[in-house]
């Protein structure tokens, strides 16, 4: 037990307070709500920040791949012992797979590992973030239910090429199902004798434990928010040691990229966005279930071919989460899955989860939902947010109520939330809230003084 650990574990006591196996002590989240408790009437009313089904702990996920060698089929006869074999080989190959971290920042994977690997600190963690917490999306519960030693096997060679010993897994506690299954590969595991050691840890399912260092932050037993940086996790993160932070799908590309080539994997996709992605098709959807697709696939071909099309009439789609894009239908034939497709044209391609809009549902509702959503998740670290979220919700359910928005104070709002936030969470929420006013004017100008031009 490192140092760290262990002076922690002291201090709050043996047993009781601790993880089962007291490497790392159990989570406490203080203030952050969680994501789905908002109202349900209006959940049912809406279904739209509800759940879909597919996201329900105990629900089998359908999983289709559109790639010829599938990334996530990857089986070999003992990927631990394989991954052990190649371990001169993987910074190199990760160099050149072009491979960028699937949670939705999209910062490259080799340079977080390079990092890691050059701190001089005999302790050092890797950390898989599966605190999976954006409405429509459940391929990291695809990835941990069904294919946990991919997930796995990418931690330990992140792990035994940066020097760390430990791997911990943050699983949000709804997903009771991949828990299990998680432990049961770390049993596994552990018949290997590599020094190397994994852990488990339930997330309280709060939407600020998907940012990285708040993530950390929770691990370590303190309030989940977000922290500032410089330093960055893999100069000092869990609990100031060096930390190689990254999400499920990530970690479960590499035992591919490690047996087929760095280079054969940047051959998949486009100049921007190589490899393939796992898209989640929820609600609404023909086909609905996980979807494996070569980055550059058109998003007309995913929506309508993959997809199967739409169960109900929809007006837009909600992609990447509640911080993601909103895009009308219109663009469908415009854009392609691939980051750079999605920020030319303003939206966010995020982790590529698609949630369909349906006609009935009220954007001006949605845009109160949003603020709703993010002032309860806000943790409160950072006043542009904590008051800039409480602010929008105020003057979007005023608009709702008859009063009109003035545009200008809005705007002017929402540029202090971009540029004044400390995270990902305030900074991101104008994203969805522009595409709403640029794409839906018909349906939210009747909201503002003068209508929206
Ligand atoms: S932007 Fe919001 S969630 Fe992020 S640190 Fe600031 S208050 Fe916390």
């Amino acid at each position: 037990m490192s140092e760290n650990l262990q002076s922690l574990s002291e201090r709050r006591g043996p047993g009781g307070d601790l993880s089962e196996d007291s490497r790392i002590p159990k989570i406490q989240l203080f203030g952050a709500k969680s994501f789905y408790e908002i109202p349900e009437d209006r959940i049912s009313k809406k279904n739209f920040f509800g759940k879909c089904d597919l996201e329900k702990d105990g629900t089998k996920i359908p999983f289709y791949s559109h790639v010829a060698d599938s990334i996530y089929s990857f089986k070999t006869k003992d990927i631990y012992q394989f991954i052990a074999e190649n371990k001169s080989n993987i910074q190199l190959q990760l160099n050149d797979s072009g491979l960028t971290g699937r949670g939705g920042a999209g910062f490259p994977f080799a340079k977080k590992l390079e990092i890691c690997t050059a701190q001089q600190n005999k302790t050092k963690y890797v950390v898989c973030n599966a605190e999976e917490g954006d409405t429509g999306a459940f391929s990291d519960k695809y990835l941990l239910e069904e294919k946990p030693d991919l997930v796995l096997a990418g931690m330990y060679a992140a792990g035994i090429t940066m020097g760390a010993e430990l791997g911990v897994l943050y699983i949000s506690d709804e997903y009771l199902g991949a828990i299990e299954t998680v432990r049961e590969e770390i049993r596994k595991f552990a018949s290997h004798d590599s020094g190397f050691k994994f852990q488990v840890v339930k997330g309280g399912n709060s939407y600020i434990t998907g940012e990285e260092s708040a993530l950390l932050n929770s691990l370590e037993g303190q309030r989940a928010e977000a922290r500032v940086r410089p330093p960055y996790p893999g100069q000092e993160g869990l609990f100031k040691k060096p930390t190689l932070v990254s999400n499920v799908e990530t970690f479960a590309t590499v035992p591919w990229i490690i047996k087929n080539t760095g280079m054969a994997h940047a051959a998949l996709g486009t100049s921007g966005s190589s490899g393939a992605k796992l898209v989640s098709l929820g609600n609404y959807f023909k086909t609905p279930g996980v979807h494996e697709i070569e980055f550059g696939e058109t998003l007309e071909k995913i929506v309508y071919e993959y997809g199967g099309g739409f169960t109900e009439h929809v007006k837009g789609l909600f992609i990447g989460g509640p911080l993601g894009g909103v895009v009308p239908m219109s663009a469908v034939t415009q854009l392609n899955l691939s980051i750079e497709s999605f920020e030319e044209r303003g939206f966010l391609l995020g982790h590529a989860s698609i949630v369909a809009i349906c006609q009935s549902v009220s954007i001006i509702e949605l845009v109160r939902d949003l603020f709703d959503l993010m002032a309860n998740e806000s943790c409160g670290k950072c006043f542009p947010c904590r008051l800039g979220t409480r602010a929008g919700q105020k003057i979007v359910a005023d608009a709702i109520n008859g009063r009109k928005i003035d545009k200008n104070s809005f705007d002017q709002l929402l540029e202090t939330l971009q540029l004044g936030s400390l995270c990902g969470l305030g900074g991101g929420l104008p994203v969805p809230v522009r595409n709403i006013l640029e794409h839906f004017k018909s349906e939210v100008g009747e909201y503002f003084a003068g209508g929206l031009l």
